[in-house]
């Protein structure tokens, strides 16, 4: 999961030109369980589910100057931190249907 603010929000409706509330509905989705704003999702072959705004093909992000907060706390690249984090943990954990989180942990 990407949890998302409203000035992550806002910086993608500045980066597609459309408006916060469009912004908001297109690309993050309300999780009620955790009580949090996350980016959406989108089928991927490799993942299963991976973050809605990642380019499947070209297996990078396709917002990256305006990608949220969280993605900036990666390792710098000009790849998606959390697809690079995703794999990480495939290959450390051996298991395909792994599915890793950006929860904190209190
Ligand atoms: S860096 Fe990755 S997780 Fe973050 S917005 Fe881009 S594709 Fe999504």
């Amino acid at each position: 999961m990407i949890e998302i603010g409203k000035r992550d929000i806002q910086r993608l409706a500045k980066h597609f030109g459309i408006t916060y509330d469009q912004a908001e509905a297109r690309y993050t989705v309300f999780r009620k369980a955790e009580k949090v704003r996350a980016l959406r999702k989108q089928n991927d072959p490799n993942f299963g589910k991976i973050c809605k705004l990642f380019d499947t093909i070209k297996r990078q992000c396709t917002v990256y100057a305006a990608r949220p907060t969280v993605c900036k706390s990666y390792p710098d690249g000009k790849r998606c931190g959390y697809y690079d984090f995703l794999k990480f943990e495939r290959s450390h954990q051996n298991e395909p249907d792994y599915v890793a989180t950006t929860q904190h942990h209190l």
